[in-house]
């Protein structure tokens, strides 16, 4: 039977990876929605190609694309913002919801597929980094499916037995014997550079990852591998474990995708090229396998996989996600909130990419939330990242104007 699949964000990068696959498979998966924020052509084209039976486009958009569609003679239902994400993601028709949004504009979609009982395949991290414990929660509670795509996350599910990825509870029984997760990291375009020189490194080679070709602001994180302390948040929530059990270490070669290390001894790893299109098809297909379109790996070519310790002081947002972590919710999504403001002021040329990790530690340790217990809501949730939000402009002012 086919299966019916929402795309949200799909004029991204994972957006792109995850069209490409559905496009190679088409007898198996419709495209039945779409979603795009900017890049309303490519929006358009992707109308055209896949003729999907909705779209979601900014409010502010809905009647001129509407009017497009019209006169090419496509006959899509146009909806528009986050009630139509929201509607999108429920759709009675839709059997997976692809979550590749960027940021916290991915959470509340994201949230009512789990509570429609979709199938999630969540490339939107920071959904989990400010949500864990409501969306994990909502998943179980609605027989929701949630299968990861970030390609470490969705590497150790691999890596993990059949048990645990049906329960992930599993994981803190003895039997199953799982003694850590390693998640590798690439180290991003400074790793082999000073701070001096990370502090002076433009917008342009701050977001051209030595591997990975994707959007900017994850670029960014991987920069400051930030975005390694949102997937160690992700990890925890996804897998049910404490920050103290999960490691990270430097894997420049982006082979190994990560790991989980067992009682025995064994280190069981995920190998692949660096190309979404392998997770992405995995998740799309599980538990059967497809043809992902991703070139073998040729192991007669590799030689010298390497593995470093990453240096915390170099990277300080590292050490502040495990200090979040263990703060709390709310916590995490200060730092989340934080670091998006962060990483615009940085993409618009107004702080320095060093600054983004004082700017998330100065938020961090300045703004005062309520603690979150297990019985907080979305609407907590979207008030600590607003405050947050607004506290860290003031931040960002400060650094920008020199006030
Ligand atoms: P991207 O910037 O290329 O695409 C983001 C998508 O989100 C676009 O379709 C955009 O239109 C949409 N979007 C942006 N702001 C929006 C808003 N306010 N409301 C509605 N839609 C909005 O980003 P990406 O690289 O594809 O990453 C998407 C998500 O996947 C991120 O959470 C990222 O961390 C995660 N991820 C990406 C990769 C990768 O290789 N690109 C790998 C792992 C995880
Ligand atoms: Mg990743």
């Amino acid at each position: 039977m086919t299966q019916r699949i929402a795309v949200l964000g799909a004029t991204g990068s994972i957006g792109d990876s995850t069209l490409a696959i559905l496009a190679a498979h088409s007898q198996d998966y419709e495209v039945y929605a779409l979603s795009g924020y900017q890049r309303l052509d490519k929006l358009f084209a992707l109308c055209q190609q896949f003729q999907p039976a909705r779209v979601c486009v900014p409010v502010s958009e809905v009647d001129s694309f509407a009017q497009r569609l019209n006169e090419a003679g496509l006959r899509i239902d146009v909806v528009s913002g986050d009630r139509g994400l929201i509607e999108i993601a429920t759709d009675p028709q839709v059997d997976t919801v692809v979550a590749a949004i960027v940021g916290a504009a991915g959470l509340p979609s994201t949230l009512d597929a789990a509570k429609a009982g979709k199938r999630i395949l969540l490339a939107n991290k920071e959904a989990l980094v400010m949500a864990g414990e409501v969306m994990m929660e909502t998943v179980k509670r609605h027989s929701a499916t949630l299968l990861p795509l970030d390609s470490e996350h969705n590497a150790i599910f691999q890596c993990l037995p059949l048990a645990i990825q049906q329960d992930n509870t599993q994981i803190h029984t003895a039997s199953h014997g799982v003694r850590k997760l390693w998640l590798t990291a690439s180290g991003g375009p400074f790793l082999h550079e000073s701070f001096a020189q990370m502090q002076q490194a433009s917008v342009a080679k701050a977001v051209k990852h030595p591997n990975w070709s994707m959007g900017q602001k994850i670029s960014v994180d991987s920069a400051t591998m930030m975005n390694k302390g949102l997937e160690l948040i992700e990890a925890c929530h996804l897998f049910d474990l404490s920050e103290e059990m999960i490691n990270v270490v430097i894997h420049p070669q982006s082979i190994i995708h990560s790991m989980v290390e067992y009682r025995d001894g064994s280190f069981l790893a995920q190998l692949g090229s660096p190309d979404m299109k392998t997770p992405i098809a995995h998740a799309l297909s599980y538990p059967a396998r497809i043809d992902s379109g991703v070139q073998p790996l040729d192991l007669y070519a590799l030689s010298g996989l390497e593995f470093i310790k990453p240096d915390l002081q170099k990277f300080a947002c590292l050490r502040l996600a495990r200090q979040a972590m263990q703060a709390g919710t709310q916590a995490t999504i200060v730092l989340n909130a934080a670091n998006e403001i962060a990483v615009a002021a940085f993409l618009a040329e107004q702080v320095r990419l060093t600054d983004i990790a004082d700017i998330n530690e100065q938020a961090l340790s300045e703004i005062q939330v309520p603690l979150l217990d297990a019985h907080a809501d979305i609407d907590d949730i979207l008030a600590i990242d607003a405050l947050a939000r607004r506290y860290t402009e003031t931040l960002v002012a400060k650094i920008a104007y020199g006030t």
